[in-house]
């Protein structure tokens, strides 16, 4: 075992500040890091990756862009931390409600799980509701009412899906399935009008790559409005990667409240929650809803959100990076075909997932064959040993950043081609 590794067992919990990190779900030991560039990741005894996780989605313009770093420094130079509005604050504000033209304002938060945290209850604080619901399969951050799984039946009350989320909560959140009208039929018309809020990632891509039908969404855009309830669409991995104004822009389908987090801090701790100025006149210090946050709205990390979002200004931003996801997509299905494995890369834009299920891509999660598990563990233990960075789990996404040039990607093709030769032959 590498001594840093060994270290870091010693003195925090599974030797990860974030549990999928630590490897358990592919084994093999986790990398310690020591520095990244572009496309490229680099670990302390000096070997290179081409890197599929781009830090779980916000580098979309791969790692370390130089002028993002130059913001960076500048900012830190004019002071870390206020405790008080500054002027990148106010930038940064109007350059995310420029693409997100529905919504009045915007609040900023330093993580994702803090800006659905603070959604939801906004929703409930605007409707003087309690319940909540959230779809199988979708992902929320930590947020104690959203660490909820279904009990038996299709609309099942939550029961906790983690040690320390009190029962009295996670019954107060209702489980559907995706990609289902009728059971969010029957659920609103059980309940509809104790439901606050129904939130979903618009683009589910927290267990697979789940690309849902317009209809469905469409349908709980109709369901929430007619019971009163607010529609939030999650958008912290969506938001600023598919298109600039995430999944409302692409599906032209307009939520109440959208959550922001990863693209929109450029690699720096920041989250954000909009809404129209019906809904955010209830947030302090204009309504009751409480929310706050020390180092929220923080110089650098509005400096880092800001260079990134000045680049993705840039022309023809998008179709590059529809244009590389495609081109890793194929690469990816042509190598998984010549070795005889029965596998489909889903994709949307520069997202894209290894289904490993023979038929088509899965839009639910009773759909998706968690078999498949134990043949990725072994493909990335061999592309990691290849020098590709692939997500320590088979049902994590890989992203392609603009830093991706047709080399790397041929690299990680190469790699990828290997690692799935040699973990199929390994049967
Ligand atoms: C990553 C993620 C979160 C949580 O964000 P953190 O910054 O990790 O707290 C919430 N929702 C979705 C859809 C995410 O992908």
């Amino acid at each position: 075992m590498h001594p840093l590794l060994a270290r870091a067992l010693e003195v925090m919990p599974g030797g990860v500040s974030s549990p999928v990190r630590a490897f358990r779900a592919v084994g093999g030991e986790p990398p310690i890091v020591a520095r990244a560039e572009g496309a490229e990741i680099v670990d302390v005894d000096g070997k290179s990756y081409i890197d599929l996780v781009c830090s779980w989605g916000p580098l979309i313009l791969g790692h370390a862009h130089p002028a993002v770093v130059e913001a960076v420094q500048r900012a830190a130079a004019d002071g870390l931390s206020f405790g008080a509005t500054c002027e990148r604050e106010v930038l940064l504000a109007e350059a995310v409600l420029k693409r997100f033209p529905w919504a009045d304002k915007v609040r900023f938060v330093s993580t994702g799980t803090e800006a659905v945290m603070s959604a939801v209850r906004l929703a409930r604080g605007a409707t003087g509701r309690d319940r909540i619901v959230k779809f199988e399969a979708c992902y929320h951050g930590h947020v104690d009412s959203l660490l909820v799984k279904g009990g038996s039946g299709l609309a099942t009350l939550g029961i906790p899906d983690s040690a320390g989320v009190p029962s009295a909560l996670a019954s107060l959140t209702d489980i559907l399935p995706l990609d289902d009208e009728a059971a969010a039929s029957e659920l609103f018309a059980a309940r509809g009008h104790e439901i606050a809020a129904v939130i979903i990632e618009p683009l589910p891509a927290n267990s697979g790559l789940l690309v849902q039908r317009h209809a469905f969404l469409q349908h709980l855009r109709q369901l929430t409005r007619e019971h009163g309830s607010v529609l939030i669409f999650d958008e912290v991995i969506s938001g600023l990667r598919v298109a600039p104004g995430g999944m409302s822009e692409l599906t032209s389908i307009t939520p109440d409240l959208v959550t922001l987090g990863k693209i929109v801090g450029g690699g720096m701790p920041v989250g954000a929650y909009l809404a129209s100025d019906e809904l955010m006149r209830h947030v302090a210090p204009l309504g009751p809803v409480y929310q706050a946050g020390t180092l929220s709205g923080n110089p650098v990390s509005m400096a880092a959100g800001l260079a990134t979002l000045a680049l993705l200004e840039k022309p023809e931003v998008y179709r590059r990076l529809e244009e590389k996801g495609a081109a890793l997509q194929r690469g990816m299905q042509s190598a998984l075909d010549r070795c005889g494995v029965a596998a489909r890369v889903a994709r949307e834009g520069s997202i894209l997932w290894l289904s490993l299920q023979a038929g088509p891509a899965p839009r639910a999660w009773h759909q998706v064959d968690k078999s498949g598990a134990a043949l990725y563990a072994k493909i990335h233990r061999e592309a990691l040993r290849r020098g590709l960075w692939m997500a320590p789990s088979a049902f994590e996404v890989a992203f392609v950043s603009l830093a991706h040039e047709t080399e790397h990607l041929a690299r990680a093709l190469n790699a990828f081609e290997g690692a799935v030769q040699a973990a199929t032959q390994e049967r």
